[in-house]
């Protein structure tokens, strides 16, 4: 089911028992977000793009490794290297480092870079390292999680495997590395646990 057909289908969607609207009012975030007991922190970066252009889609959010290093490379690196490639900036929304700390990188609802053909409705997530020969540490595994449910929640989408992608779903690449690939259907069900479906 695509997500149009999906959101004709149920305009609700029960969480934890309690039946909630699917876009979630900030108000509501915010409540679900004191009672999780974690509260997601971003680190924020500060970083200084060249232009950037407003995303008004969004149904999918798309996994990354960074796959040329298994270094523990910071957002403000990845925005340097996309600089010099010409880039408006670093191309993923978010970094998360091997603790588990999520950096920002382009702003949410911004156009990223990270996918091509796909840029214009998806979030572009990159957990450090390269998943071909090394494997995500629990805490990135566990921040992403974290991460990807909160996205879900802010843009009503329904966490499954039509909304949780792998870049290798979409582009000829091996990214996001084939460790972190044989995890994806892990990362999808500890979604749904914490979106509580
Ligand atoms: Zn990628």
């Amino acid at each position: 089911m695509n997500r149009r057909d999906f959101i004709k289908q149920i305009g609700m969607v029960t969480l934890g028992g309690a039946v909630a609207p699917l876009v979630w009012p900030r108000a509501a975030e915010a409540a679900w977000q004191a009672g999780s007991g974690a509260a997601l922190r971003i680190r924020e970066t500060h970083l200084r793009f060249r232009s950037l252009e407003n995303r008004d889609a969004t149904d999918v959010i798309i996994l990354h490794h960074i796959g040329n290093t298994n270094a523990d490379v910071s957002a403000a690196t990845v925005h340097q290297w996309h600089l010099a490639n010409g880039w408006a900036g670093i191309g993923y929304h978010y970094v998360i480092r091997k603790n588990g700390t999520i950096e920002r990188g382009r702003p949410r609802d911004t156009v990223g870079a990270h996918c091509y053909g796909e840029n214009w409705h998806s979030v572009g997530v990159n957990l450090v390292g390269n998943f071909e020969t090394a494997w995500p540490t629990d805490a990135q595994v566990d921040a992403a999680e974290r991460l990807v449910a909160r996205l879900c929640m802010m843009y009503g989408l329904r966490p499954g495997e039509d909304t949780i992608k792998g870049h290798r779903d979409f582009n000829a690449t091996a990214c996001p590395g084939q460790h972190l690939y044989d995890l994806l259907p892990d990362v999808i069900a500890g979604v749904q646990e914490r979106y509580g479906i």
